[in-house]
């Protein structure tokens, strides 16, 4: 298998170490479960023929989605004239948003669209397009959320700030007894917020959460820049030359309201459920007692393994495991890598969560949301078998034939490993 480079260019070298301890965290110097997985993954390309990359049909698929989101735009802005037919419009360029999110820009943004680097970034500067940024994602999503899944005060999905408890380790306020009623809401507001807030308030501010990150500079910033200009042209400068700003901010926030509740659900699910786990670096040494491959695995929930067309509309990211363990690999393929992911987990002893439907997936994530906001018990053992299928371990098991040594550095320059980290 033809393999990425190891360090993906543009990041700035800064060292990952704990906001808190100014230590580097680590994981287990285990390789066994990873090297079993990769071997079992490289058959698959070889049997198969097929490349890991530059598949035709995550072309056509892009062809699809961009076509939908021209027209549903075009349409909009310059055909519409009922409020029937905007809504319905607006509602579609929310879904074709969220499409492109999770089809194209989020295979560029972890290369694993393309073996030409050109191309990746292409497709991952499609975020400029749906008014996010590439340089705040590939630090956000890339480095913080792939590296450290699930682990509080590392992964900067999982805070939230006071909004929300998503973790047994985050301090829960009164407000959190409603956070399983009211975080819905919120959630549609995510694409808004990144979009008009959030991407300023963190170059601004040099931090998202609890994590500093370099500040763009140079082409980054450039970037940055053009990308929120094309964006605030699209959004808001050219439908103010045909219709009422009422009008424009009514629209605007229907399609952001849908983009923003798809991308903040199928992300949710995979990881803030009662299933997965949320470990905590040892105390006096920042060490996690898991190899990386395993605690990505551990950490992370698929739903709806068997449903294709879901797989299709979102970018495989109902497969969330393989793509944690395989991030380079286009989406196009997990449904085939899943059942050997799932076979290496039970050979070894690892957990491997797999919901049976979306919806089973959306129910675990409320009753998370509720256990979270009315208790503070730490116990992050999975209780509801009723939904789970494949093997699953206590949070305190041993994780199979694990050859532990000394802790060391996390194999997280591995080419089949996140985008972002040095
Ligand atoms: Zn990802």
């Amino acid at each position: 298998m033809t393999r990425q480079p190891e360090i993906p260019a543009r990041l700035p070298r800064v060292s990952l170490r704990s906001p808190e301890t100014g230590r580097r965290l680590t994981f287990r110097r285990d390789t066994a479960f990873h090297h079993a997985l990769r071997e079992r993954i490289e058959g698959y390309f070889r049997t198969s023929g097929r490349p890991p990359r530059d598949c035709w049909q995550l072309y056509v698929k892009t062809a699809v989605f961009f076509a939908g989101f021209a027209a549903a735009y075009v349409l909009l802005v310059f055909v519409a004239h009922t409020w029937a037919q905007a809504l319905a419009l607006a509602v579609l360029l929310g879904l074709f948003t969220a499409g492109i999110g999770f089809n194209v820009q989020h295979d560029g943004g972890h290369q694993a669209y393309s073996q030409s680097r050109w191309v990746n970034t292409l497709m991952a500067m499609a975020l400029e397009l749906l008014g996010g940024s590439t340089y705040v994602w590939r630090w956000k999503h890339g480095v913080f959320h792939h590296t450290y899944v699930n682990i509080t005060g590392h992964d900067t999905d999982i805070d939230l700030g006071i909004l929300a408890r998503l973790t047994p380790h985050q301090r829960r306020l009164r407000v959190h007894r409603w956070q399983h009623l009211y975080l819905w809401g919120l959630y549609g507001l995510l694409v808004i917020k990144w979009q008009l807030v959030g991407d300023f308030r963190k170059l601004i501010s040099g931090r998202m959460g609890t994590r500093a990150f370099p500040r763009p500079k140079g082409r980054d910033l450039a970037i940055f820049v053009a990308g929120k200009v094309v964006f605030f042209l699209l959004a808001f400068g050219i439908p103010l030359g045909f219709h009422s700003i009422g009008v424009v901010l009514c629209y605007y926030g229907v399609a952001g309201l849908v983009a923003g509740i798809l991308l903040s659900v199928v992300f949710q699910v995979a990881h803030c459920v009662e299933e997965v786990a949320f470990p905590v670096p040892h105390a006096s040494t920042d060490h996690i007692d898991r190899a990386w491959a395993i605690h990505q695995a551990e950490t992370t929930a698929d739903f709806a393994r068997g449903n294709r067309v879901i797989a299709w509309l979102v970018g495989g990211l109902n497969l969330q495991i393989e793509h944690h363990l395989f991030p380079r690999i286009s989406h196009v393929h997990y449904p085939a890598l899943s059942p050997l992911v799932e076979q290496t987990c039970r050979e070894f002893g690892v957990r491997y969560t797999a919901f049976e439907s979306f919806r089973a997936g959306l129910i675990s994530h409320f009753r998370w949301l509720r256990r979270m906001g009315t208790s503070d018990t730490h116990d992050v053992t999975a209780t509801h078998d009723q939904r789970f299928t494949g093997t699953r371990l206590r949070a305190g098991d041993s994780a199979g034939p694990a050859r532990g040594r000394a802790s060391g550095r996390s194999p997280e320059l591995s080419w089949d490993a996140p985008t972002g980290e040095q």
